[in-house]
């Protein structure tokens, strides 16, 4: 188990143990935390056969769990684009039947927020007339997205982010040297941290970072970077750090960076003064709201994304002419 859910552990254990588990739980908690994970023990919890120790990872249920064919434990993994009413019906008609082992049964729901209307109102059904033995667990990174009365039908745990410490203390024992600014790029998530210094796109953010700022000195770059943010519009979240963080400084404000590890580039950037960073700032909120998967890409992508970098290649051009961005 993760060390940051660890106390949340015991203390779903003890409402197990004092039968204060509601029959319906939502897990909340931003995405790479460990929901999934907390989940699947609690299920384990659930159904093991020795209730003194749960789990004691030594029963029937627990070998079960172990091999991940309960038959009393179902799983809808919301790894598809929705969760439609037909695998909802499924589970109600399943939470219904009685327990194989005997020994309850348990649902999880992951990535709830992924129901649609109709699947959620089937899910209120089951959460009104509850099946007798059935536990429903619901994981969601979004919950705000669940329908009220889904969630108020819920008893709700709330999972938050780790302190950055003890991140940065795990991750360096699971061999990766992560910095506080990869942990703020992945706005604090441990597992997204962990995945994305595993992957070595750290390394990919620097370099971006760095080609972004000097793109009025090297126009020819400007195609190569475009490429790349087409291919993963998500990194432009990183020079949407970046303007912030330069702005931050073009106007003096005392709070911490976000990209520790690029101050200089920050520094730099500054230079260019509020008007123009917050301009390019500005517009590129608007192309990032443009550009999410879910508002359905714009045919003209490419072209929305190469006119922004023109217009930035153009504004810090014009910084440096004025002598403020010295190189
Ligand atoms: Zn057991």
């Amino acid at each position: 188990m993760y060390p940051w859910l660890v106390s949340h552990r015991q203390q779903l254990q003890a409402l197990v143990r004092h039968g204060q588990l509601g029959h319906a739980l939502l897990l909340k908690g931003m995405a790479g935390l460990g929901k999934r994970e907390l989940a699947k023990e609690l299920a384990q919890m659930l159904l093991c056969q020795h209730t003194s120790i749960t789990p004691c990872n030594n029963c029937h249920s627990c070998q079960l769990n172990a091999a991940a064919s309960h038959p009393d434990h179902h799983v809808i993994t919301g790894e598809e684009r929705s969760i439609g009413i037909d695998a909802i019906r499924q589970l109600g008609q399943v939470l219904n039947e009685s327990a194989r082992l005997g020994h309850g049964k348990v649902a999880v729901i992951m990535q709830a927020e992924k129901m649609t209307e109709a699947a959620a109102n089937a899910l209120l059904k089951t959460l009104e007339e509850p099946a007798g033995e059935a536990t429903l667990i619901l994981t969601s990174a979004h919950p705000e997205q669940l329908p009220p009365t889904v969630r108020s039908r819920c008893q709700q745990w709330l999972l938050p982010v780790p302190d950055s410490a003890a991140v940065l203390a795990w991750l360096s024992a699971q061999g990766q040297d992560g910095s506080l600014t990869a942990l703020n790029v992945n706005q604090g998530s441990p597992l997204n941290t962990r995945d994305y210094l595993a992957a070595g796109t750290d390394r990919q953010r620097r370099q971006l970072l760095q080609q972004f700022a000097e793109l009025a000195g090297h126009r020819h770059l400007l195609p190569t970077l475009q490429q790349g943010l087409l291919a993963e519009p998500r990194h432009l979240q990183w020079l949407q750090l970046l303007l912030q963080d330069a702005l931050q400084l073009a106007l003096g404000v005392n709070t911490a960076l976000r990209l520790v590890d690029s101050e200089p580039l920050c520094r730099q950037l500054s230079r260019l003064g509020s008007a123009r960073l917050n301009q390019a700032l500005t517009e590129l909120v608007q192309l990032r709201r443009t550009l999410q998967p879910t508002a359905g890409r714009p045919v003209n992508a490419a072209l929305q994304l190469g006119q922004w970098l023109n217009r930035w290649t153009q504004l810090s051009a014009a910084g440096g002419r004025d002598g403020r961005l010295p190189h």
